[in-house]
């Protein structure tokens, strides 16, 4: 008999679902397409392996997803719809994002028209409004964890690395390359950490590079540490504002995410369709 690792659902399984293709793989386990029998509702299914978790010790890490996500309801946000475990496996029913990670979309186009990466800015900007307001912060935003929907739409994923908190924090965590100079320097950080991340997606989607990126990592701290990166000549004026608005040293001269909002860069393609 498995570790009790949450509140199991009896009455679903993986019987309840027709399962489909595999669409990718984590850390832990693979996610799956898959239906649900009685609605017909298409779901992501992510199948985690009880064993591989307790083996990592990552049952923290999981809790701690599921019960930010659970209680999160915002359009830009990943929902999380429910979970159910057997002997072998942990499952989360996920919303289903049908295009998949915005990496794999920045890829495969290099960059994004300026007009895309502003609506996706937008989205994100709108989604970490959301959860500050409900003292969460994410602490790992960067285009691995935005999922795309059919319509387009930014869903932010992957609450692992999240916390619940209206206190300053120290732990070290986060992506490299999104990682701001506080917690570079080993000092406390709040939800503002997620702004500087936002700067540093903003300037990865217009241009196919993390601004700060070197080949060794004591080189990038250096360069975070210092706000040491350079605009390319193709960025807008305005791109390049809302960028360096970000891309503060100081956690509370970055711009806060209701004046992100009324930038004139996000403004210009407000509404416009999501093509392109
Ligand atoms: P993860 O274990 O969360 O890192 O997911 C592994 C991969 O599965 C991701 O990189 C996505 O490509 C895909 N994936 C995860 N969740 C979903 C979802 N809800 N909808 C569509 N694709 C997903």
């Amino acid at each position: 008999m498995a570790p009790e690792l949450l509140e199991r659902v009896p009455q679903i399984s993986l019987k309840s679902f027709d399962i489909g293709c595999l669409i990718g793989k984590g850390q832990f386990g693979r996610v799956y397409i898959a239906r649900e029998k009685l609605s017909g509702y298409i779901v992501a299914l992510k199948v985690l392996s009880i064993e591989e978790l307790i083996k990592v010790n990552a049952e923290r890490q999981l809790r701690r997803e599921v019960e930010i996500q659970t209680n999160l309801r915002h359009p830009n946000i990943l929902r999380l719809l429910g979970y159910f475990q057997d002997d072998i496996y942990f499952v989360l029913i996920l919303e289903y994002a049908a295009k998949g990670e915005l990496y794999k979309q920045l890829v495969k186009s290099r960059r994004l028209k300026e007009k895309k990466a502003s609506r996706y800015i937008a989205q994100t900007a709108k989604a970490l409004s959301y959860i500050h307001q409900k003292h969460v912060i994410h602490r790992d935003i960067k285009p691995e964890n935005l999922l795309i929907d059919f319509h387009d739409e930014i869903k932010i994923a992957d609450f692992g690395l999240s916390v619940h908190t209206i206190q300053r924090r120290r732990t070290i965590c986060g992506t490299l390359d999104y990682l701001p100079p506080e917690m570079v320097e080993g000092k406390e950080h709040d939800e503002k950490i997620d702004l500087w991340s936002l700067g540093v997606l903003c300037y990865e989607l217009l241009t196919g590079t993390a601004p700060f990126e070197e080949a060794c990592h004591t080189a990038t701290y250096k360069r975070i540490a210092k706000v040491e990166f350079t605009l390319p000549d193709h960025l807008s004026f305005e791109a390049c504002n809302l960028i360096c608005s970000l891309l503060q040293h100081d956690p509370k001269q970055r711009l806060p995410l209701k004046d992100v909002l009324k930038h004139p860069w996000i403004r210009e393609y407000e509404g416009q369709p999501s093509s392109n």
